[in-house]
C-alpha cells in the first residue's frame, strides 16, 4: 500500500526531530556531567588544601598541638569523606582518623566506593600529603586521603539526578512539541495538494468549470494551483471551441448543401433544365464547399503541427506573395506598393507566406475597384513587422474582435460576392501565435483597414 505524503512527511519530521533532540540531550548531558565532575574535582582539591591549612593553624610553638580542635576538624572532614592523619615534625602521629574510629572510617570509605561504583565510576582512595608550616617553620605533615580523582556526595548525586531528569523532561517536551508542529506542517502541505488532486479528478471527469481558486502562502503550491486553474481554463476554452466548431461547420455546410439539394431536385424532377447557368450555380456552390473543407484542413494542420523554421527575408517573401496577386489586382485596377526593406527573421516560410496571402487576399477582396493597397516590411525593436493596408470598406468597431473567430464574416462582406468562408483570419492568428507573435488591427469603416503582424526576429522563445 502506498503511504500518504502527510504520513511520510510526519514520519520524516518526527525522525529528524527525534535524532536532533536525542543528540542535543546526549551532548548536553555529557558536557554538563563532565563540567560538574571537573568542578567537584577542583572543589575537593581545594577542600583538602583547606584542611591542611586549618590544621597548621592549630600548632602553637609554646603549647604544641591543639589536639581537640584537630579532632573536631578531622571528624568533620571524615564525615565528608576525607580521612586525615596528622604527624608532627619528628614523624610521630598527632591525630589519626583511623586510630580514632577505624570502623567509621571503613564504613565511610565503603559507602563512597559503593556510591561511585553504582554510578559506573571507578577510582580509589589516594593520599595527598601537605607540609604543615607555622610561621616560617615546618611543624609536621598531614595526609588527606579521599576517593580520587573525585567523588560524589549524596547531595551531588541528587543534583546530577535532578539535572538529568530536567534534561529528559525538556527533551520529551521538545519532542512532543516538534512532532505536533511537524504533523501540522505536513498537514498544511498535504491539504492543498489533496485539493488540487480533487480538482484535477473533477476536470478529468469532464467538469471543466472546476477551479482550485484558492491562494496559498507557499509559493510552489500557489503556482501549482494557478497552473491547474489555467489548464482547466484552457481545456474549458478548447471544449467550447470544439462544440462551437462542430455547430459552426454544421451551420456552414447546411446552407450550401440545402441549396445544392434543392437545385438538383428541381433538375431531376424535370422542372428546370440543367442549362449552363444553373450548372455554373451548382459548380460555385460545390467550390465554396471545397474551399471551406480546404481552409478547415489548413487550420487543423496549423493547430496540430510544429513549425519548420528557417531564417528568411520577409521582404522577399512578401514580394513573392504580391506577385501571385498581380493578375487579379490588375483586373480590378488595384495598385499595390511594397515598402520597407530587407528583414531577416526565423519563421516557418510556408506558413508566413499563408499569413501574407490571406491578409493580401482580404485587402484586395474588400478594396474598391481602383483602390490602393500597401505592404510594409520592417523591424521594431526586436520584432519583425509586416503590415497590409487597404483603402477598402473597413471594419465596424464592434466586429473588429470577432473577425478572428472561425466563420465570422461582417454583414457587409456577406452581402458582397467576394471573400471566403470566414476562416482566413483565424488561420492568420493561429500561425502568428504559433510563432510567438501577435496580430493587431486598425480600421475605420468606409476608409480602410491595416492589419499588422509582429513576429520575434529570433523565432519562438
Ligand atoms: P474571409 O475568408 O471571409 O475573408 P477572414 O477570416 O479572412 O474570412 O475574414 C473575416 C471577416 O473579416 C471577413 O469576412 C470580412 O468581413 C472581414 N475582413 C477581413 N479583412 C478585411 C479587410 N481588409 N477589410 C474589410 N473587412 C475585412
Amino acid at each position: 500500500m502506498k503511504r500518504t505524503l502527510r504520513a511520510q512527511l510526519s514520519v520524516g519530521f518526527a525522525f529528524i526531530i527525534l535524532v536532533t533532540v536525542a543528540l542535543i540531550s546526549l551532548v548536553s548531558t555529557l558536557l554538563i556531567n563532565r563540567e560538574f565532575e571537573n568542578y567537584v574535582e577542583r572543589q575537593q582539591l581545594a577542600f583538602s588544601a583547606q584542611i591542611a591549612e586549618g590544621i597548621a593553624m592549630q600548632y602553637d610553638a609554646a603549647e604544641g598541638w591543639n589536639v581537640d580542635y584537630i579532632h573536631g576538624m578531622g571528624m568533620y572532614a571524615l564525615n565528608d569523606g576525607y580521612i586525615v592523619k596528622v604527624y608532627d615534625a619528628s614523624g610521630e602521629t598527632v591525630w589519626d582518623a583511623e586510630d580514632h574510629d577505624m570502623e567509621l572510617c571503613h564504613q565511610i570509605m565503603q559507602e563512597i566506593a559503593d556510591r561511585m561504583a553504582s554510578a559506573g565510576r571507578t577510582g580509589s582512595f589516594t593520599v595527598r600529603s601537605y607540609e604543615l608550616v607555622s610561621g616560617e617553620e615546618s611543624v609536621g605533615r598531614v595526609d588527606v586521603s579521599y576517593y580520587s580523582s573525585y567523588f560524589y556526595t549524596e547531595n551531588d548525586f541528587d543534583f546530577i539526578r535532578s539535572l538529568n531528569v530536567i534534561l529528559l523532561v525538556i527533551g520529551v517536551l521538545a519532542l512532543v512539541a516538534a512532532v505536533c508542529v511537524g504533523i501540522l506542517f505536513a498537514r498544511k502541505i498535504a491539504r492543498p495538494l489533496a485539493r488540487v488532486t480533487e480538482i484535477a479528478d473533477e476536470i478529468a471527469q469532464g467538469n471543466y468549470g472546476a477551479r482550485v481558486g484558492r491562494s496559498e502562502r507557499t509559493k510552489e503550491l500557489e503556482e501549482l494551483s494557478l497552473s491547474i486553474d489555467n489548464m482547466a481554463e484552457q481545456i474549458e476554452k478548447q471544449e467550447k471551441l470544439r462544440k462551437q466548431l462542430t455547430s459552426d461547420v454544421a451551420h456552414e455546410l447546411r446552407t450550401p448543401l440545402a441549396n445544392l439539394l434543392a437545385q438538383l431536385e428541381v433538375i431531376s424532377e424535370g422542372i428546370f433544365q440543367p442549362d449552363a447557368e444553373r450548372m455554373q450555380g451548382i459548380y460555385e456552390e460545390v467550390q465554396r464547399l471545397s474551399l471551406l473543407v480546404d481552409d478547415l484542413s489548413k487550420l487543423q494542420h496549423i493547430e496540430n503541427n510544429v513549425l519548420d523554421c528557417t531564417r528568411e527575408d520577409l521582404f522577399e517573401l512578401c514580394r513573392g506573395v504580391k506577385e501571385n496577386f498581380a493578375a487579379e489586382m490588375k483586373k480590378r485596377g488595384i495598385e499595390c506598393a511594397l515598402t520597407g526593406g530587407q528583414t531577416w527573421a526565423v519563421v516557418d516560410k510556408n506558413k508566413i507566406r499563408q499569413v501574407v496571402t490571406n491578409l493580401l487576399s482580404n485587402a484586395v477582396n474588400y478594396s474598391h475597384e481602383g483602390g490602393k493597397v500597401e505592404i510594409f516590411v520592417g523591424t521594431e525593436a526586436d520584432t519583425a513587422v509586416i503590415s497590409v493596408r487597404d483603402e477598402g470598406i473597413g471594419i465596424p468597431e464592434q466586429e473588429r474582435e470577432l473577425i478572428f473567430e472561425r466563420f465570422y464574416r461582417t454583414d457587409k462582406s456577406r452581402n458582397r460576392k467576394t471573400g471566403g468562408v470566414g476562416i482566413g483570419l483565424t488561420i492568420v492568428n493561429a500561425i502568428v501565435k504559433a510563432h510567438g507573435g501577435s496580430v493587431s488591427l486598425d480600421s475605420e469603416e468606409g476608409v480602410g483597414s491595416t492589419f499588422t503582424v509582429r513576429l520575434p526576429l529570433s523565432g519562438r522563445e
